[in-house]
């Protein structure tokens, strides 16, 4: 388990894994942690259990050397139950993984198996790709999360709590991890999401600047979209900064819920294979609707 060495020494995260730590003594039986990326997230998780398991604690901090947390971080902990609602069942049978498909068929049997004790403390189980896993499986979890089970520690990864139905974020202790910066490699992206905050007050031609881009691929409209749904993350969680931000804090609660909704199918559209609008157009449709919200009735 490589990545957590780093992620612990990035002085981002100090306040953060802080805070997870304090939390072991007396942990919270559904964790939710958002934030970060999918790596990250699978990471902490692992970080958590290893504060939980590990018999060679240092205050909260656990040894992560000693048997115990070898396991874990090796994946191969017996307690330790791991599913991925975005794995479907024909991907789970031709690349078997730690994280298993999550359909209604793995939640009943998960539910079975919660009924035996755990060979430690405590078992746990991890959750990722909820909001993508068909609408029984979120149904079948809550049922799993109604019966007590004192032994059983649930781990929800979720990019944004927005994302799950509202009964589970309710029953789930949330941490939050830094949010990911937008990819480097794409440096334009940030000067195109000036030019949309500016755009909506009708200082800048953003809708000429992306036709004027030679190729506005799938990819780099894919990493823009990401990046208006990172500001948005940012300016719900009430640290708005950058212009985008400061141009959606000003809009009403209700507005934000339609801004959700338009990233969500911007995203899917332009990550579709078979739509056959160009991602230049998701993107002009996309932000004529924005210009329409911000300059309605002002
Ligand atoms: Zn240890």
């Amino acid at each position: 388990m490589e990545g957590l060495k780093p992620l612990l020494a990035n002085p981002d995260y100090t306040h953060f894994t802080r805070r997870l730590l304090s939390l072991a003594p007396s942990p919270p039986q559904v964790l939710l942690i958002e934030g970060g990326t999918e790596e990250e997230r699978r990471l902490i998780a692992r970080l958590w259990s290893c504060a939980i398991l590990c018999k060679e604690k240092n205050d909260n901090s656990p040894c992560l050397i000693c048997p115990v947390c070898a396991a874990v971080l090796e994946d191969r902990h017996a307690d330790i139950l791991a599913y991925d609602g975005a794995v479907s069942k024909t991907e789970e049978d031709e690349h078997p993984s730690f994280f298993q498909a999550f359909n209604a068929e793995h939640a009943r049997s998960l539910k079975e198996h919660l009924r035996s004790a755990p060979l430690g403390p405590y078992r746990f189980v991890y959750l990722t790709g909820i909001a993508q896993s068909r609408p029984e499986a979120p149904n079948a979890l809550l049922k799993v999360l109604e019966e007590p089970q004192l032994s059983t520690l649930f781990v929800l990864l979720v990019p944004q709590r927005e994302q799950i139905l509202r009964t589970l974020v309710s029953r789930s202790f949330s941490i939050t991890l830094p949010w990911p910066q937008s990819d480097p490699s794409c440096p334009d992206i940030e000067e195109l999401t000036m030019s949309l905050a500016l755009f909506l007050s009708n200082k800048d031609n953003f809708l000429g600047k992306i036709s004027g881009k030679d190729v506005l691929t799938p990819q780099k409209a894919q990493i823009f979209l990401k990046s208006c749904q990172n500001s948005l993350v940012h300016v719900l969680s009430d640290m708005p900064h950058g212009p985008l931000e400061k141009a959606f804090v000003t809009l009403p609660k209700p507005a934000l819920q339609y801004l959700i909704n338009w990233l969500n199918e911007a995203s899917m559209m332009v990550r579709s294979t078979i739509s056959p609008v160009t991602p230049l157009r998701v993107l002009e449709a996309f932000a004529m609707r924005l210009y329409c919200l911000f300059n309605d009735g002002r």
